[in-house]
């Protein structure tokens, strides 16, 4: 472990010299197998010396670990070298004064793979001549000439094809912004999984490793599997209550999950899951009936409610609060759940636009849960009512 560029210590080329406490290098390995670049020293780093080192670091470091990527392959550095005050973002006239180093330190470490994390390290590379297909023309400047904008963090980050000088690059949310705004946090998780898969590591070392969420195309050749079961039944349905997702799931730990782009397919598999399901365990029926039904084409009223059990009912009954999906799972299973705001594309309410992944995992989990949820809640309300009844014999 060491720093690319000790030279820089003693660095005055900016102004943001003057208002920091040292010149915070990158550190890690070098050579490396993965640079990082964030965007400038914290209040910590600028304290210790040492980049990442303060929340969002921590996050960064453990998130890195879970996906078993060894610190031994990781160049950890930002893209600007210095403090700035107040936490302010970096200025132009900054990064173009700073990025003589990263120049130094991405060539001595040379990495066959760079992560740029937040818009400043996405913008530096920009600047240094990376990504420069995605130059997008904005307008005609006065002499006519064309003018163009970077581009933003969200156009860059779902594309896997960016290369700088030639070596890949991953553009991700920085930890940070994970950190203050939950609805980045899945996506980050996602950007170091794919450095993850990119270095040949495909397994997440979380204890969810016993979880599997799998995407059915057509008919589920496994669907005699279900006939007699309980199997839980859980929709993701647009403003308009129609079904874009639905996912199924028979044991705990499991999830199958089923778009509606098929939609001849798809209709077929829920039709058959609830016509040969011995019941049907879904969250809310009030949410996940009606649009079953708009999917199937069937009457409200001529639903099977017979077979229903609510876990929303049901922990109604034992008094729990509050009784969303999510809510209940997390105190009742003690389950560190995905909600849906962390995986929509920058909060817009678009099942379609958001990453298939994330939606693969994120509707997998929920019939997870609600099957989970059902078996804990159904034995507790038979505990409690077997208490009763040898309370009160004759009642
Ligand atoms: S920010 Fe970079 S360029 Fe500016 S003084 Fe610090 S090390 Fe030098």
């Amino acid at each position: 472990m060491n720093t690319a560029i000790p030279q820089s210590l003693s660095c005055q080329r900016c102004e943001l010299r003057a208002g920091c406490k040292r010149v915070v290098l990158g550190w890690g390995s070098i050579p490396a197998k993965i640079i990082i670049i964030g965007e400038a020293p914290g209040s910590e780093e600028d304290t210790h010396g040492f980049p990442f080192i303060g929340p969002a670091g921590k996050l960064l470091r453990d998130t890195l670990s879970s996906y078993s990527i060894s610190p031994d392959l990781v160049y950890i550095t930002n893209a600007v070298k210095c403090r700035p005050k107040n936490n302010t973002t970096p200025r132009p006239a900054h990064i173009s004064a700073c990025k003589v180093w990263l120049d130094i330190e991405l060539r001595e470490t040379n990495p066959d793979l760079i992560v740029a994390l937040g818009e400043t390290a996405t913008k530096v590379l920009w600047g240094m001549g990376a990504l420069s297909v995605y130059r997008y023309e904005k307008g005609v400047g006065k002499r006519g000439q064309p003018l163009y904008r970077a581009p933003k963090l969200g156009e860059l980050r779902p594309r896997d094809e960016l290369k700088y000088n030639g070596i890949p690059v991953i553009v991700g949310y920085h930890p940070s912004a994970a950190l203050q705004q939950v609805r980045f946090r899945a996506g980050f998780l996602r950007d170091i999984e794919k450095v993850a898969e990119f270095i040949g590591v495909r397994e997440k070392r979380d204890g969810n490793s016993d979880r599997r969420y799998t995407e059915v195309l057509g008919m589920d050749e496994r669907i005699e599997e279900y006939r007699g079961r309980d199997v839980a039944i859980d929709t993701e349905y647009d403003q308009s209550g129609n079904i874009i997702w639905y996912s199924y799931s028979k044991v705990s730990g499991e999830g199958y999950v089923v778009n509606r782009r098929d939609n001849k397919a798809s209709r077929e598999l829920l039709d058959k899951l609830i016509r040969i399901a011995r019941r049907i365990k879904v969250h809310s029926a009030q949410a996940d009936v009606p649009p079953i039904c708009r999917f199937l084409g069937i009457n409200i009223d001529d639903f099977p409610y017979e077979k229903i059990d609510d876990t929303a009912i049901l922990g109604y009954l034992l008094g729990d609060k509050p009784l969303s999906l999510k809510s209940l799972a997390e105190n009742r299973l003690g389950r560190k759940v995905v909600r849906l705001e962390e995986i929509l594309a920058d909060g817009d309410y678009n099942l379609d636009r958001v990453d298939r992944n994330l939606m693969i995992n994120y509707s997998g989990q929920d019939a997870d849960l609600t099957i989970s949820l059902d078996q804990v809640l159904q034995k507790d309300i038979n505990q409690k009512s077997n208490i009763k009844n040898k309370e009160n014999p004759n009642d």
